[in-house]
């Protein structure tokens, strides 16, 4: 989960990374009042996942009531880079004398943490690399020792920051890496991290990612989660525990178990269909459970067939029949469905969906002419004038 900016500054806030004070508004008058509680200037900051808001105009220095009214009516609304700006985040503007970047990340290929810094910040940290890779300082730390004082000092030597900003570097180095770890993320950074005339070392950017498979350890979170923006369908999704990853296809997939709903999504482009999702129900294909699914496929505006493709295990192939069946009553969908059944009990699952047969509800034996009728039905070629042509052995290998 990528942390919105005001998010990951009290996430560093947390580990005692100086940060500056603060709120967040979503509307004109609460910038307005945020910026008087802070106190003048401020600084009125476009809170999207995307970074370059300073150089697209999300970011604006504002030293009365009247400019941060200006500012802050001008940026939301905004759209950065496809991101439209819903929240502010205004705080007491710092003085800067220097600008530096620091991160801690990962480094999958040496299985090792990665900690960098630069004494050219404020810019795009990408572009320093390229243009000027020996500006940036880099460190690979072994998570087993961590980050001692010694490798923050190389770092910030390396990275030839300013005499009197390296204590004050150090120590931010410090809490960020245990912010990395203590506070199970993928990545940190600070760009710009400043150096202000008086001093101190401060961070005025933050990009923080949480490591989601970690989110159990942290109830915390679920604050952050509450206010991402997510694709309105995943919202659904997530409203009923439904693992689901929305795509831009017109064909909906349910599928029981990550595999094979994967293999699904395969066969579906093999055979020249679009997939609109991935869409995992699990171990049960209860009534509430595929209704919940028929529901998230069915709020895709783009879906014009699903395909459901169950292996019955544990769950019997009888059971989902009747959840289908089930869930059709439930939901009024816009598009047809096509079955694929197999596994345990399918012959008595099969039989009980062939009582409710039609142009509406399709059972086909395997994957791949499930698939091609599925994907003609999306395509808006009739099922019931449409025979399978016969199935390829490399395709029917794929979906076994
Ligand atoms: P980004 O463009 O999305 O990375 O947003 P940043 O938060 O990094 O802000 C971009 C730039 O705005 C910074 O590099 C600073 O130059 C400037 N800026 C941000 N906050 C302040 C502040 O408090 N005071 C001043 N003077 N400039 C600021
Ligand atoms: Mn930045």
């Amino acid at each position: 989960m990528d942390l919105f900016e005001y998010q990951g500054k009290q996430y560093f806030a947390r580990f005692g990374i100086p940060v500056s004070a603060g709120g967040i508004a979503d509307t004109v008058d609460e910038a307005v009042q945020q910026a008087e509680r802070v106190g003048y200037p401020v600084v009125v900051k476009a809170q999207v996942q995307v970074g370059g808001r300073g150089k697209a105009g999300g970011i604006k220095l504002a030293a009365s009531a009247d400019e941060v009214r200006e500012h802050a009516g001008r940026i939301l609304g905004m759209s950065i880079r496809g991101h439209v700006v819903r929240r502010l985040w205004i705080e007491h503007a710092s003085e800067i004398e220097r600008e530096y970047y620091a991160s801690f990340t990962l480094d999958r290929s040496a299985r090792l943490h990665l900690g960098m810094v630069s004494a050219k910040g404020g810019m795009d940290i990408e572009q320093v690399a390229a243009e000027d890779p020996q500006a940036i300082a880099r460190r690979h730390i072994n998570p087993v020792d961590g980050l001692s004082t010694d490798d923050a000092r190389w770092l910030v030597d390396a990275a030839g920051l300013d005499e009197r900003a390296k204590d004050g570097a150090v120590e931010v180095l410090l809490k960020l890496y245990r912010c990395f770890v203590e506070g199970d993320c993928d990545l940190v950074e600070i760009n710009p991290l400043i150096l202000t005339p008086d001093g101190r070392v401060h961070a005025l950017d933050a990009k923080v990612t949480l490591d989601d498979n970690a989110a159990f350890r942290h109830p915390e979170w679920e604050e952050f989660r509450a206010a991402q923006v997510l694709d309105p369908r995943e919202q659904l999704a997530r409203e009923k525990g439904l693992q689901y990853v929305g795509l831009d296809g017109d064909v909906g997939i349910i599928a029981n178990g990550a595999g094979l709903a994967m293999s699904t999504l395969d066969v579906v482009n093999q055979v020249g269909g679009r997939p609109a999702n991935f869409l995992d129900i699990g171990g049960g294909a209860s009534a509430a459970v595929m209704a919940g699914a028929l529901e998230v496929i069915n709020s895709d505006e783009q879906v014009r067939a699903i395909f459901i493709n169950i292996f019955g295990g544990i769950t019997r192939g009888d059971e989902v029949a009747n959840g289908i069946v089930e869930a059709m009553r439930r939901v009024a969908l816009r598009a047809p469905i096509v079955v694929r059944l197999d596994g345990t009990n399918a012959e008595q699952g099969r039989a009980i969906l062939k009582q409710y047969e039609s142009d509406r509800l399709i059972s086909r034996p395997t994957m791949v002419e499930a698939a091609r009728t599925a994907v003609a039905l999306a395509k808006g070629v009739g099922a019931s004038g449409e025979h399978p042509a016969p199935v390829a052995e490399a395709a029917e290998g794929a979906a076994r």
